[in-house]
């Protein structure tokens, strides 16, 4: 079981970013609107993911740590949800297998909260402590027992960015939440969580660049587009600061960068790459979702259709803001 239980957790968590995205995707499951996450050396060394949601209660600790074990019902897209989040009540165990993980958490209605030590997959012990309600996961010493894969990981550095490009996701797809980030003691990333796009995107890209975002509403070829784009010489970068939020979620697609860029390209010379973060709501069956273990690749079924959507939506942004 050990065995099996390390390589299926090295499927899960590849990376301290990929630990950190599940975390976090918990505590959002949670109906957590703060979360705080905390990392040293990239997160191989140390991370905490900090909640305020609904803290687990004292009868599922044990379930929440064992490997195809959720708490969570099914809902209508469930489909879809299992075909992009993946690894159902997994993660946790996964983590907690190939690492030190303590757990403090408390519910609404409990005075006290419960100190869970975990290490190697196993809880080593339960306790009574006081904190707050939520939930506050710490990691330490990832893959401590898989020297292979602990050999595998790049320097703490490159790690640090994976967890920087996975908190701008985070805070940009879920402006209603305030996240703070802090790596090796610096905050990075403190939003105020106003559910206002404008100010999550300020919180990424400083208020320079904000001067020069164009805000993005229109509809068109069954698309809702809303967000900003960036026009100008202080929010441009590269194409990884392209977001796209795909129904909540964030998507990557060829299709979309090229509309964002071929727009902003015929209306202003600027470079070729604007920053911008687009939310589209697009009906479930136009979109075909591709799993890869990091990246999340979407197809749309009528490709044409959606090009031109985006391509006018951001033509509109510029020439409405010019006039
Ligand atoms: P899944 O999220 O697919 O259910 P996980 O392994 O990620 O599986 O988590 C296992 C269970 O632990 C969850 O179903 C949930 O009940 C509980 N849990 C984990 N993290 C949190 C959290 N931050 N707040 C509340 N409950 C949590
Ligand atoms: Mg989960």
């Amino acid at each position: 079981e050990n065995l099996i239980g390390k390589i299926a957790a090295g499927e899960v968590v590849e990376r301290p970013a990929a630990a950190i995205k599940e975390l976090v995707e918990n505590s959002l499951d949670a109906g957590a609107t703060t979360v705080t996450v905390e990392i040293r050396e990239g997160g191989l060394s140390y991370i905490r993911v900090s909640d305020n949601g609904s803290g687990i209660d004292e009868s599922d600790i044990r379930m929440a740590f064992e490997r195809h074990a959720t708490s969570k019902i099914s809902r209508e897209q469930d489909l879809d949800s299992i075909a992009t989040l993946g690894f159902r009540g997994e993660a946790l165990a996964s983590i907690a297998a190939v690492s030190k993980v303590t757990m403090t958490t408390r519910t609404a209605g409990r005075e006290t909260g419960l100190k869970v030590t975990n290490e190697g997959g196993k809880i080593t012990d339960i306790k009574e402590t006081a904190c707050p309600q939520g939930t506050t996961i710490t990691v330490s010493d990832l893959f401590y027992n898989v020297p292979v894969r602990k050999g595998f990981m790049k320097k703490s550095g490159q790690e640090a960015t994976a967890v920087h490009d996975l908190m701008t996701q985070m805070l940009l797809s879920r402006p209603d939440v305030s996240f703070r980030y802090i790596s090796n003691g610096k905050t990075e990333y403190h939003s105020p969580g106003d559910g206002q796009t404008a100010t999550a995107m300020q919180t990424v890209y400083g208020s320079r660049a904000m001067k020069e975002m164009k805000a993005v509403d229109d509809h068109g070829n069954g698309l809702v587009i809303k967000g900003y784009v960036g026009i100008g010489e202080n929010a441009r970068g590269n194409r990884s600061q392209e977001f796209f939020f795909i129904n909540g979620r964030v998507m990557h697609s060829k299709i979309l960068n090229d509309a964002v860029e071929t727009a902003c390209r015929e209306r202003v010379m600027i470079g070729k790459f604007p920053v911008c973060a687009l939310y589209i709501t697009i009906a479930y069956e136009a979109v075909d979702v591709n799993v890869h273990p990091n990246k999340l690749q979407v197809r749309f079924r009528d490709e044409t259709g959606v090009y031109e959507a985006v391509m006018s939506a951001v033509l509109n942004a510029i020439r409405v803001r010019d006039a």
